[in-house]
């Protein structure tokens, strides 16, 4: 372990790592890394790596854990022993237990449980690399990862810690600051401000503790804007191009939905209309109706015609067919009265035979 450092803060008041007090590490998402999660972000900050994991929501078991109005979150936060310098002993610790329990707790108001009774939302996160602030990294990472999952929720959560060295108030704690500074204060918020997780570990009077909420807030704005920054670019766009696009193409989807709408009112007129003709020779006598019909067009060719027909059908068929087709026509026309289908069905089979 590294010693403790004579100074924190310079004379040109920036810190170890070149920061000012009131500025956080660089810090970097990526979403959807494992593809067996419902949900997981990768996050570095700093020299932090964290690893966050959702499964669910999905049946809880044991059954008696279930809770009947709303799913359970359980959270865990987990060291990897090669996280940091000296190996930790793998399994949970009074520490990773008090950890996974707060942070489980600072997404109670964003969460919607309700939708999902008798289930429970795992969320596991894992530290792969240690460098003080582990806790808020983890939480932030979490949010992205339960936004991945598909969870209702319904704002963001950030975390960043405040604390005290050479005496003055500093953001977004680093290692040697944690370890040998004067004081640690993690917190976790809503996008509205609403404070879901403050811890503190050291000494701070109440104005610092005011004034460290201050500056957290400000951290956590900042980290808001890096998650909505990730949301974005996996589920969205803020291009105002694309968005108008998009708005192009749903009036159109409309505009053709009401044309399509058009051409329903027009063909319900139209098959109108044509029920009301179908109706007509009906609501008289059918048959002899449509044997006038036929008649008339019958009449409508002339002798010639007619000539001219059965030659070339002869031509085709090498014999006379006029008979045949009169002799045809004459039993159709005795049969239509009582075999209508049938008669359609010998149709169909010329069809197919031709
Ligand atoms: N740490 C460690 N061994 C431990 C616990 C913590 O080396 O068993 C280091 C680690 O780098 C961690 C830092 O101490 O990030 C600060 O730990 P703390 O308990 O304050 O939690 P954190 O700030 O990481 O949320």
């Amino acid at each position: 372990m590294s010693d403790k450092p004579e100074k924190f803060i310079d004379e040109n008041g920036l810190r170890l790592d070149g920061r000012r007090v009131d500025e956080i590490r660089p810090m970097t998402v990526e979403m959807g890394v494992l593809s067996r999660a419902d949900g997981s972000c990768y996050l570095e900050w700093g020299n932090n790596k964290v690893l966050a994991a959702v499964y669910g929501p999905r049946e809880l078991h044991p059954r008696r854990l279930q809770r009947p109005s709303e799913a359970l979150v359980r959270y865990r936060y987990n060291m990897a022993a090669f996280s940091v310098e000296d190996r930790i002993r793998p399994g949970p610790s009074r520490r990773s237990t008090e950890i996974s329990k707060v942070s489980g707790e600072a997404f109670e108001p964003v969460v919607m449980k309700q939708f999902y009774p008798g289930a429970v939302i795992d969320v596991f996160a894992e530290v792969l690399q240690a460098d003080a602030g582990t806790r808020t990294a983890a939480i932030n990472a979490a949010t992205l990862a339960l936004v991945d999952a598909g969870i209702p929720m319904k704002g963001l959560v950030a975390s960043c810690a405040v604390g005290k060295v050479d005496g003055q108030l500093v953001l977004d704690l680093n290692k040697p600051e944690d370890n040998y500074g004067d004081a640690d204060l993690p917190i976790a918020m809503t996008e509205d401000g609403e404070i879901t997780l403050l811890q503190m570990d050291g000494n701070l009077t109440a104005d610092e503790i005011t004034k460290g909420i201050e500056m957290a807030r400000k951290g956590c704005e900042q980290i808001f804007a890096i998650q909505k920054e990730a949301l974005l670019s996996k589920f969205g766009t803020a291009d105002e191009e694309e968005l108008l696009k998009e708005a192009e193409l749903q009036a159109e989807v409309a505009t053709s939905e009401d044309e399509s709408e058009d051409v329903e009112v027009i063909s319900e007129t139209v098959s109108d209309e044509i029920q009301a003709e179908d109706d007509e020779p009906e609501a008289e006598d059918d048959d002899e109706g449509e044997n006038t019909e036929l008649q008339d067009e019958e009449e409508a060719f002339t002798d010639d015609e007619v000539g001219d027909a059965s030659d070339e059908a002869e031509d085709l068929f090498g014999e006379d067919v006029s008979e045949f087709e009169i002799t045809e026509n004459a039993e159709s026309e005795d049969d239509s009265s009582s075999e209508p289908e049938g008669a359609e069905s010998d149709e169909d089979e010329g069809e197919k035979n031709e």
